[in-house]
């Protein structure tokens, strides 16, 4: 622990920035130039947080975690989203779209990758990275356009139609209804 070792998590993790960052707001619609983004090391806490282009790691997690790379990369998806909106009808969408984008990249993980639990898909993160994923694979385009929205302060629940081809709800029923019948793609 010490000084040392939070200095090598950030040059790391500034590493990944640089190779992913493209990638990552490819995915999220987020036009170049891409903001600069600063990353912290404190010695413990949440894996990771995000305030504005700011991400802080945690100097545990990563020294018992060393190739989370998935991890900088949902963070990452934070800062380039720089959503507006973090409340009770978006918190859902933002935190699954992050963890989408890690899976998209191949960085799922043992302990978190997308999957189906019945009721969960509006949960956030893996459950709803799996609505992600379907969802994109019939609406290809839809996982852009909603991080879109998101980053401008656009999104309404009430528009998700626009995107998702049919109100929230209903999509979701689909989805369990399409991942509950069976194993499927
Ligand atoms: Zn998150």
């Amino acid at each position: 622990m010490g000084r040392r070792e939070r200095d090598r998590i950030r040059a790391w993790a500034e590493g990944l920035v640089d190779e992913h960052g493209e990638a990552v707001a490819r995915l999220i619609a987020v036009d170049p130039p891409l903001p600069a983004v600063a990353i912290e090391v404190v010695p413990d806490g949440p894996p990771g947080v995000t305030g504005g282009l700011t991400i802080t790691l945690s100097e545990r997690w990563f020294r018992e975690h060393p190739d989370d790379v998935g991890c900088v990369v949902h963070e990452l998806t934070h800062a380039y989203m720089r959503a507006p909106d973090y409340d009770a009808s978006t918190i859902w969408l933002i935190e699954g779209l992050a963890d989408h984008v890690r899976d998209v990249l191949g960085f799922d993980a043992s302990w978190t990758f997308a999957h189906f639990e019945p009721g969960k898909a509006t949960a956030g993160y893996q459950t709803t990275a799996d609505l992600l994923a379907w969802l994109e694979r019939r609406r290809p385009g839809a996982v852009s356009e909603l991080s879109r929205r998101l980053a401008d302060g656009s999104y309404r629940e009430a528009d998700f139609a626009r995107v998702g081809g049919a109100p929230l709800p209903e999509v979701v029923a689909a989805y369990e209804a399409d991942r509950a019948g069976g194993p499927t793609g």
